[in-house]
């Protein structure tokens, strides 16, 4: 079985969501059990997961060394729902598939609401900064940039959509991490105050 290198939870789960299924070339998978390896070291995991287009069930590797959260000492740990705090680019979604995601969400963002339409902006901005990760110093992305065929076909069809300077363009109409991440926790911390409020209302 493959073992697949994630930043963090987060990670791993857009990975699911960005990777069709075997069986059915469909998806997309629900995550039906998380196996920890928490009794030896912490640094690899399984998710077990079922399509929910054809009920085929999947086993994933993951290795957790790199993992966000348990990286305390990180100065950007305090950052909720982080994906991925290195300057590394993912190893397992590509740029294609984090672009995929950033346009997925902002759909999404678009009808939800206060605290869920916060949550869904600021997940978006991280995957464009995760599209961001892979160029060098050319406007246009190296070919290492892409891991998978559908992603390679979306560039050569259209190499204009790759463009670095498009991507910054899109990223630029975006608050900053730093102030997306407070008002996160402050939705966090005002959501918890909202629930111990109601169980004395009790
Ligand atoms: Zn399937």
């Amino acid at each position: 079985m493959q073992t697949l290198h994630a930043h963090s939870q987060e990670e791993a789960h857009l990975y699911l969501t960005v990777t069709p299924c075997a069986n059915c070339s469909d998806g997309p998978w629900e995550i039906t059990e998380e196996l920890d390896n928490s009794e030896t070291d912490h640094t690899d995991g399984m998710l077990l997961a079922r399509c929910a287009h054809c009920r085929a069930e999947k086993k994933f590797r993951f290795d957790w060394t790199d993992r966000a959260e348990d990286r305390p000492d990180d100065p950007q740990h305090f950052l909720p729902e982080v994906i991925n705090p290195t300057p590394d680019p993912s190893r397992i979604i590509d740029l294609g598939q984090w672009l995929s995601l950033f346009y997925m969400m902002v759909e999404k963002a678009a009808v939800a609401v206060n605290v869920e339409a916060r949550r869904i902006g600021f997940r978006a901005a991280q995957c464009l900064d995760e599209a961001l990760k892979f160029y060098t110093d050319d406007e246009l992305p190296p070919e290492s940039a892409f891991y998978v065929d559908a992603s390679r076909q979306a560039f050569a069809e259209h190499p204009e959509k790759f463009t670095r300077q498009r991507l910054r363009d899109m990223r630029s109409k975006l608050p900053d991490l730093r102030v997306m991440a407070a008002r996160i926790t402050h939705d966090i911390l005002t959501e918890n105050k909202k629930k111990w409020w109601q169980f004395w209302k009790k």
